[in-house]
């Protein structure tokens, strides 16, 4: 079961060699949001780390540490208040047109069938409605939602409407990943699969991944390298290479090596739970 189809109806566009060379580097970001009637949080504090070019990257830290502010602000939703994102060795204000974005939250538009909310990420980068449409049919058949094209959000479980949004993001020709908790909300099994959709469709064009879970797991069965972040204001306090050979397949999770790694990674991410729960 490949994304990328050897047919013409390829679903995600692949991309050419020289164009896939994308690098994100962050210098001392920091992130203090303007608590407006309250005091200002200091949601981020210095962090540096990178990410290579077509490298799987995931960071795991308790809840509320500023990851999915640390995301927020490499997607160029808004600026750090401090330091410098760097794509390609260049600071660029414009990150939006390098990156695709799945959002910690579906945000599937209610109104629109599954199939116009999967077109929705290519047609508004200018891609003609008849065209994105039929890309996503393609896409929302091959992996199990032919049978909800025309159903609106509200129609489908959880795990599907995840799905959807997943697809969305992946048929978007940007060379950068950005995906936060994209399987949260999904059961156990519908998740193993989905994990295993994700590094098949990532085999094809090794895109570059920055993917945000609290699935220990799950961070180490998808990655090159996991980065654990300390309790808010976060910054990297941990960084773990996952030196397991790929394609990998589930087996590689009950190994004593990948459980050595798992259980170093919770150590560390439990001895933040603590602080940050002492600290309120
Ligand atoms: P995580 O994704 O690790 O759970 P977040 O990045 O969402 O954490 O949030 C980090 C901290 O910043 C939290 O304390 C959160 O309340 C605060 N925060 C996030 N976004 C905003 C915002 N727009 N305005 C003010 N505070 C925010
Ligand atoms: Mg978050």
């Amino acid at each position: 079961m490949s994304l990328i189809a050897t047919a013409e109806d390829v679903a995600v566009p692949r991309l050419a060699a020289e164009e896939s060379v994308h690098r994100i580097e962050l210098r001392a970001v920091a992130k203090v949001f303007d608590g407006g009637d309250t005091d200002p949080v200091q949601a981020v504090a210095p962090t540096d780390f990178t990410v290579a070019s077509g490298e799987f990257v995931s960071i795991v830290g308790p809840s509320g540490c500023g990851k999915s502010t640390v995301l927020n602000m490499v997607a160029g939703l808004f600026d750090p208040t401090a330091g410098e994102i760097r794509i390609n060795g260049t600071a660029v204000s414009d990150r939006r047109s390098f990156c695709a974005y799945m959002f910690q939250r579906d945000l599937l538009l209610p109104w629109r069938t599954i199939r116009d909310n999967v077109a929705l990420g290519i047609e508004i980068l200018g891609t003609p409605k008849g065209v994105a449409r039929s890309k996503a049919e393609v896409l929302l058949r091959r992996f199990g939602l032919g049978a909800f094209v025309d159903k609106r959000p509200a129609q489908l479980s959880g795990g599907m409407r995840q799905r959807a949004a997943l697809m969305r993001t992946l048929l978007c020709p940007r060379e950068i990943l950005l995906l936060d908790e994209p399987f949260g909300a999904l059961d156990a099994l519908t998740r193993a699969n989905m994990q295993e959709w994700l590094l098949e469709v990532w085999e094809q064009d090794h895109r570059t991944v920055l993917f945000i879970t609290h699935d220990v797991e799950e961070a180490l069965f998808l990655s090159d390298r996991v980065l654990v972040m300390s309790a808010r204001p976060g910054s990297i306090k941990l960084e773990v290479p996952v030196r397991v050979p790929r394609p990998r397949s589930r087996k590689v999770t009950t190994s004593e090596s990948f459980n050595k790694l798992k259980e170093k990674v919770l150590e560390s991410i439990h001895d933040e739970s603590v602080k940050a729960m002492s600290e309120t």
